[in-house]
């Protein structure tokens, strides 16, 4: 029997009417001879009121506690949403992350998934009971709960569908698709039916938030078909796949990402092996760096800057710190007032006067570059934070308003 899985994001299942909404297409699906698992997010902003409340008593609460309690918004998601379903008449039953068999990593807040026992989620689709799974958590080997970092429903329903092998995996959000950049803030941008999904893992990990970048790195290793579209209603979306033929779009979209920090270390020793004592240290405690700048030699030191996400601006910094000595700087200073605005298209390496093409939109809107970054399908630039919807604008313009 064919399988879909089927991910409801917050908004989706914000309140009674959006739950029944859901609860309709769920069952139309089985209706129409599907096997259904249902994923689904905290209600609404329900994951940032926790966040809130948490912050309200202890501003340093422990990751495992945080874990605690934020898996308890997609727990309360996946029993209203059965009890929506149950009421239509229809067998459904729902589960936590370990109930559904997610084993993670101890990574809290950000755990990674390492296995999933699916034999109580297939036992209740072999007897066609619709599945409710609550998203974004798991737990860990001490049986602790664990959450798969903002936006981690969508990583659920992917991991999932990939190992029930399911015959698609629909994300249901509250845009129509992927856009060429965010439709909130372009409402010019325009929705995509198609895109790769090397192009949209860029997309999604340089801050295009409609996916989650992890579901998109899963979905393109095990092969999953993958669709975003809105609950609102019934219309396609846009299919995420492994080559596309759309028209020759060289710039598949523009992404911004304000949770962005710089770190620079001044005057470190102009010698060789010392990138490596600098991004090792900051690697052992699984801090990510991204784009990197170092200066020419200035006498016998230089000085490196590096982005890291906001989240991980603290302990990066007091990690720097500690190793002061060892390393050698002389001082060290932060910017997190920053965004970092990119364009993506795997149509960018064969085509030249891309990145001046960009750099014109941004002298034009008159907004500094800090650092810039390029691979093979991306450019990104670090700005001001003020300017990065400015920015995203005078890309969007620049490379669509060609016809
Ligand atoms: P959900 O709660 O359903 O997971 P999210 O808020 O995580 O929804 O993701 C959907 C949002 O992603 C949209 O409301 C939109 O503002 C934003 N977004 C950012 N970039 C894009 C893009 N390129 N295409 C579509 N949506 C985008
Ligand atoms: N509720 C979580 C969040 O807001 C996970 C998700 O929605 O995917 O990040
Ligand atoms: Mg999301």
């Amino acid at each position: 029997m064919s399988l879909i899985v089927q991910k409801f994001g917050g908004t989706s299942v914000m309140d009674a009417e959006r739950l029944r909404n859901v609860a309709r297409i769920i069952t139309r699906t089985y209706d129409r001879g599907h096997n259904v698992v249902a994923v689904v997010s905290a209600q609404g902003h329900t994951t940032d009121e926790l966040i809130a409340k948490a912050a309200e008593l202890n501003p340093k609460a422990s990751k495992r506690e945080m874990d605690m309690l934020l898996s308890a918004g997609e727990q309360m998601s996946a029993a209203l949403l059965a009890m929506t379903i149950e009421a239509l008449g229809y067998p459904v039953k729902s589960f936590t992350g370990w109930q559904a068999g997610f084993l993670t990593n101890s990574r809290h807040t950000n755990a990674k998934i390492k296995r999933i026992n699916k034999d109580r989620v297939e036992n209740a689709l072999n007897k066609r009971t619709i599945v409710v799974v609550a998203g974004f958590q798991g737990i860990n080997r001490f049986d602790d709960i664990t959450t798969l970092g903002r936006g981690g429903s969508d990583t659920t329903a992917v991991a999932l569908a990939a190992v029930l092998h399911a015959d698609r995996c629909q994300i249901y959000t509250d845009v129509d698709g992927v856009y060429t950049a965010d439709p909130r803030i372009v409402p010019t941008a325009v929705k995509l039916s198609e895109i790769s999904y090397d192009e949209m893992l860029e997309l999604a990990s340089l801050g295009a938030q409609v996916l989650h970048n992890r579901s998109v790195e899963m979905a393109k290793r095990y092969n999953v078909y993958l669709e975003v579209l809105t609950s609102l209603e019934e219309k396609p979306g846009t299919i995420i796949k492994e080559v596309t033929d759309v028209e020759k779009m060289i710039i598949r979209g523009v992404a911004k990402d304000t949770n962005v920090a710089r770190i620079s270390l001044m005057e470190l020793a102009d010698v060789p092996g010392i990138a490596f004592k600098v991004f090792s240290l900051l690697a052992s405690k699984s801090i990510n760096v991204d784009i990197i700048l170092q200066s020419i030699g200035r006498g016998d030191t230089k000085d490196i800057s590096f982005t890291v996400s906001a989240a991980d601006k603290d302990s990066a910094l007091e990690l720097l710190r500690e190793n002061q000595a060892r390393l050698g700087f002389s001082d060290i200073n932060c910017d997190d007032n920053i965004a970092k605005v990119s364009i993506v298209g795997a149509g960018m390496a064969t085509n030249p006067g891309i990145a001046s093409r960009m750099f014109e939109a941004l002298a034009g809107a008159n907004v500094n570059i800090q650092m810039i970054s390029t691979s093979e399908i991306k450019i990104s630039v670090l700005i001001e934070k003020s300017a990065a919807e400015r920015a995203v604008h005078a890309i969007h313009d620049a490379f669509y308003d060609l016809g």
